[in-house]
């Protein structure tokens, strides 16, 4: 860029660079403050220009006026981006259970059901008895002849009377509605359902499932029954072992924590600092355009370092400027904070 500026410049320009005293319009010889002053103003001209200051240590070396796409995809926006990566995989490996011991005592509890969370109603033979997949239970569930205890729960969700699902013949046994098979199968789900949960709070997991008078939004979900857990002297092993998971994971969180955080913040800084790079090429060019204009014009050393400066004064507070070095702030820090962070829980 310089180069280009001595192509343009008065032909005085390069001279009073060097020191040569140059005489003014008007002067027979030259004036030694003149000089003093016309020689500070070009050096200035020619640093203000001059694409290998120093000040460019904080930007990028980056050659193309366009960021990699990647770059710009530091985003924490995907749905499940709060779920650490591993969690995610492991909970698709145990059938939806994200706890590698919780899937472990599920299925000592019910060695032979291959799904607790799938519907009940799936393994019904048509308008049949379903009978609980465990091997030495047993337990059947007649959708034509409920027990006052089947009937109860039901009850719990659907009320009584017309449109509590039950029908009581004359006979005085209790059937599922027939004329609403829908409600049939669900009520099959929740008695299913509830049949596991008895399974399952042995062990010391409680069981929950969608409400069956409404259309399923979530899947069954199960977690430890903590207060059996306290409170039985049997379980002591197993609380201790959960314990110690319980450490290991938060230990694993605050990992994945910091290596998203940080790389975030590398990403961030990297946008930032490419477009803090071109912002400062365009105003590099601005610049270059305002000298080469003003010298065009005849204008004449001292007037065009001054407007020079006036434009540096507006470079600094230009909102652009200020707005991405506050973003590049922002993730220095951010990175400062997750590195310290990262040493101390290290330590732990
Ligand atoms: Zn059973
Ligand atoms: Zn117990
Ligand atoms: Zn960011």
């Amino acid at each position: 860029m310089s180069g280009r500026l001595l192509q343009y410049a008065p032909a005085d320009f390069a001279r009073v660079l060097q020191g040569i005293p140059v005489a003014l319009p008007g002067q027979d010889v030259p004036d030694e403050v003149d000089n003093a002053r016309m020689f500070a103003i070009a050096s200035f001209i020619y640093a203000a220009l001059d694409s290998r200051s120093v000040e460019w240590s904080d930007y990028t070396s980056a050659s193309s006026a366009y960021l990699a796409a990647t770059a710009t995809s530091h985003s924490l926006e995907s749905p499940d981006a709060h779920i650490p990566s591993y969690i995610r995989a492991d909970e698709r490996s145990q059938n939806g259970i994200a706890h590698s011991r919780l899937a472990a005592a599920v299925k000592a509890a019910l060695p032979s059901v291959a799904d607790v969370r799938a519907r009940p109603s799936s393994t019904l033979p048509e308008m049949g008895v379903w009978s609980c997949s465990e091997s030495d239970c047993g337990h059947v569930i007649d959708p034509w002849d409920l027990t006052v205890a089947e009937c109860e729960i039901i009850g719990s969700y659907m009320g009584v009377g017309a449109d509590s699902g039950i029908v009581v013949r004359a006979d005085g046994g209790a059937e599922l509605n027939r004329q609403n098979p829908w409600q049939v199968m669900r009520c099959i789900d929740c008695l299913g359902w509830s049949h596991f949960a008895w399974h399952l709070n042995a062990h010391c997991i409680v069981f929950w499932w969608p409400d069956p008078t409404r259309a399923y939004k979530s899947e069954p979900g199960l977690w430890w029954n903590e207060e059996r857990l306290c409170t039985h002297q049997a379980h002591r092993q197993l609380r201790e072992q959960l314990e110690a998971d319980e450490l290991a994971d938060q230990q694993n969180i605050r990992k994945w924590k910091c290596k998203m955080a940080l790389t975030h913040a590398k990403k961030g800084l990297h946008a930032v600092r490419f477009h803090l790079t071109k912002w400062r090429r365009d105003a590099m060019l601005a610049r270059e355009t305002l000298v080469r204009e003003m010298f065009q014009a005849g204008r004449s050393i001292v007037d065009t370092g001054l407007a020079l400066v006036h434009r540096m004064d507006v470079e600094r507070t230009n909102t652009d400027r200020v707005r991405l070095q506050e973003e590049r702030e922002r993730h220095k820090e951010m990175m400062r904070e997750w590195t310290s962070r990262r040493e101390r829980w290290s330590q732990m």
